[in-house]
């Protein structure tokens, strides 16, 4: 089992313009990475470019799992080697209740092949999972009746997202901003549902642009992103910093150290 997610000099394009220039990281299950940096500066371009989607054009660079290479897998065998990925903004699928959604969600990535067909995980079995899930995170019952996101504040979307990677127990889960828009009590909620749900047997990479998570979901290490670059790379107190000082302090130093 791959315990190492890492990317080497990764470069994407986005309609032929290059937006990351050379990307190193390397993070390994049971650690916590916060990537930050202003915007536009290629957060959501890193995400997007692991999911496999086809907009964001890998022109040089690798990413492997353990053994595994990325780019040479389906998105689905992605999520079935263990990642996972929950973007800035969510989509509402009309008519289709949370339930099923997580159901046919873990039957993807989790459902065993037999004799060459995908066995579904019993009902009976998943609900319980479910429920297991949904008490652990602190969700009501009445949230798995729900259509997805149709309708959900801000504060649900995220929790949902977060419900479906405790159901998926990905290896490497990579969260891009996950506390946009949140109010505090939202925050301090889904960040509490992160710290129930990760452990030794995940890596996850939490993308954002403010510091404020970091008081609840504290990083091993922080990364700060520039322009496509990551121009620095230290603990937690690279995060203060930038609450403090702000990006264009932190930018300028790190600058003048690379001259
Ligand atoms: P961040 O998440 O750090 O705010 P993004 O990765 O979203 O930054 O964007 C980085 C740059 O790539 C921006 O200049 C943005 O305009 C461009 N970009 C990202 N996604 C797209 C897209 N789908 N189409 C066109 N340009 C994009
Ligand atoms: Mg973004």
């Amino acid at each position: 089992m791959s315990d190492i997610l890492s990317i080497k000099d990764l470069r994407v394009s986005v309609e032929e313009k290059e937006i990351l220039k050379g990307i190193n990281l390397e993070v390994k299950t049971g650690e916590v990475h916060a990537i930050m940096g202003p915007n536009g500066s290629g957060k959501s371009t890193l995400a997007y470019a692991l999911a496999g989607h086809p907009k964001y054009e890998v022109e040089s660079g690798e990413v492997w799992m353990g053994d595994d290479n990325v780019f040479e897998m389906s998105p689905d065998e992605r999520a079935r080697e263990g990642l996972f990925l929950a973007f800035q903004y969510p989509t509402a699928i009309p008519g289709v209740s949370m339930a099923n959604f997580l159901r046919t969600a873990v039957n993807a990535v989790k459902g065993e092949v037999v004799d060459g067909e995908k066995k579904a995980i019993p009902i009976t079995e998943f609900r319980k999972m479910m429920l297991d899930k949904m008490s652990l995170l602190q969700i009501d019952r009445a949230f798995a009746r729900r259509y997805l996101n149709e309708g959900f504040s801000g504060g649900e979307k995220k929790r949902a997202e977060i419900l479906q990677m405790a159901l998926l127990e990905p290896r490497f889960a990579i969260m891009d901003e996950t506390d946009s828009g949140l109010d505090i009590d939202a925050l301090r909620i889904v960040s509490e549902g992160v710290n129930a749900i990760k452990g030794p047997q995940m890596g996850i990479v939490l993308i954002t642009h403010y510091n404020r998570i970091l008081n609840y979901i504290k990083p091993d290490y922080v990364h700060i992103l520039v322009n496509g670059r990551i121009i620095a790379s230290g603990g937690q107190e690279l995060a203060e910093r930038l609450e403090v000082e702000g990006y264009d302090n932190v930018i300028k130093e790190a600058v003048q150290e690379a001259i």
